[in-house]
């Protein structure tokens, strides 16, 4: 008895330190934010939550003095940390706590410039070596070229000129540049990004720098310059890697910039890959494709099986969230022949299941009617002899057979 007590606690102690290490291996990582342009009391949250939510990262918020404040006071120990994000826009740090971030990049720190981070510190050379392109801040050609894609061919362009501008806000596509970088793998080669400002007319030092993906800056949508803009980058500095990229401008609760999930996800493997140089997260079921975009209202992932699962108790009455995903989902298969398969196998098993309310069964007639194929008209068939269902049963074999 006395022996197995002992396995016992042996057992729970193993458990207990397996625990422990799980949370030590999480990347320590500090937000800074407290002087922007925008609404930071928003973005730095979210930031935290999107970087907290994959596990790989324990993030803290830290604030600096309000604008005109005594810079003196902020002194990070940025030492601490694997990874520094920056949502600051602001005055200028002291030359002490510049020379230790400069200090902690060279020695391999980890960053990631996000949005209007890349409009600060304009005259910090150290700084916009970091970021590689910035904008406002009266850039101008002392502040280095502007560089673009241009008909395919990436452009370092020296011309006069402002840096940073954008137009109106908008849905636009982006296209992946250098598809086998760690952070880019897998992913599609078009997405659609949900609406954002369109940061265009960047230019800096652009050393050691990859453009990862632009977005066409079309003229039509207000502001436009006709190029392909830089949207996501890489820079190393240093041992230092850095991750900008120039998405997210958020409004109250983040927006559609920040709910999008290719802005989630590349924010989420550019910050992994700045720690390690290798990013280990799989590309999520819901990365919008070309065809919509994909939004998550609380920057959660959830699971197509769990997505489906709640469909089958749907009430319409209470919440048309998860209807909303399914919907999104198929439409981002656009094209994907074995995924549309796949997800069409789901919603039968849910459409046949007892469980499923008769309220979710019409809306999965109803998007099965056209995204189905041969597979799930002997389900549909059966369900044509329920009275509640033989209207909507009907409706989709009609259609189905076109
Ligand atoms: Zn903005």
């Amino acid at each position: 008895m006395k022996k197995q007590y002992l396995l016992l606690i042996i057992t729970a102690v193993i458990l207990g330190l397996f625990s422990t290490c799980k949370n030590e291996t999480s990347y320590k990582t500090l937000i800074i934010t407290g002087q922007n342009n925008h609404n930071w009391q928003a973005s730095s949250p979210i930031l935290k939550q999107i970087l907290d939510e994959t596990g790989l990262f324990s993030s803290e918020i830290m604030i600096t003095p309000k604008t005109r404040g005594d810079m003196k006071t902020f002194n990070p120990d940025f030492s601490k940390y694997r990874l520094v994000v920056l949502d600051y826009n602001g005055d200028s740090w002291s030359e002490k706590t510049n020379n230790a971030f400069v200090d902690y990049v060279k020695n391999g720190g980890g960053v990631v410039i996000y949005h209007a981070a890349d409009n600060s510190f304009p005259a910090w050379k150290e700084y916009n070596e970091m970021t590689g392109l910035g904008g406002w801040g009266d850039r101008n050609q002392k502040s280095g070229p502007y560089v673009y894609y241009k008909n395919d061919q990436l452009v370092t362009d020296t011309s006069a000129g402002t840096g940073g501008t954008h137009g109106k806000r908008r849905e636009f596509i982006v296209r992946t540049r250098i598809t086998d970088h760690p952070i880019t793998k897998g992913l599609p080669s078009r997405w659609l990004h949900g609406t954002d400002e369109l940061y265009s007319l960047l230019r800096g030092p652009a050393k050691n720098m990859q453009i990862l993906a632009t977005a066409f800056a079309d003229s039509a949508a207000g502001g436009g310059t006709m190029r392909d803009e830089p949207m996501l980058m890489t820079i190393t500095y240093g041992k230092g890697r850095i991750f900008h990229t120039t998405m997210g401008h958020a409004d109250e609760g983040g927006g559609p910039s920040m709910q999008c999930v290719g802005f989630i996800t590349t924010l989420q493997r550019g910050a992994e890959w700045a720690v390690t140089g290798n990013v280990t997260q799989k590309v999520p079921w819901d990365f919008p494709s070309a065809a919509g975009v994909v939004l998550r209202p609380d920057f959660k992932e959830i699971t197509m099986d769990q997505v489906l699962s709640n469909i089958g108790g749907y009430d319409i009455v209470k919440s048309t969230k998860n209807f909303t995903y399914l919907q999104q989902k198929i439409r981002s298969l656009a094209g994907d022949e074995q995924g549309l398969s796949d997800l069409e196998k789901s919603m039968v098993k849910v459409l046949s299941s007892k469980r499923t309310t008769v309220e979710a069964k019409k809306l999965l007639l109803r998007e099965l009617s056209w995204m189905g194929s041969d597979y799930c008209v002997p389900v549909i068939k059966e369900l044509e002899s329920n009275v509640d269902l033989k209207d909507e049963a009907e409706f989709a074999l009609a259609r189905l057979k076109k």
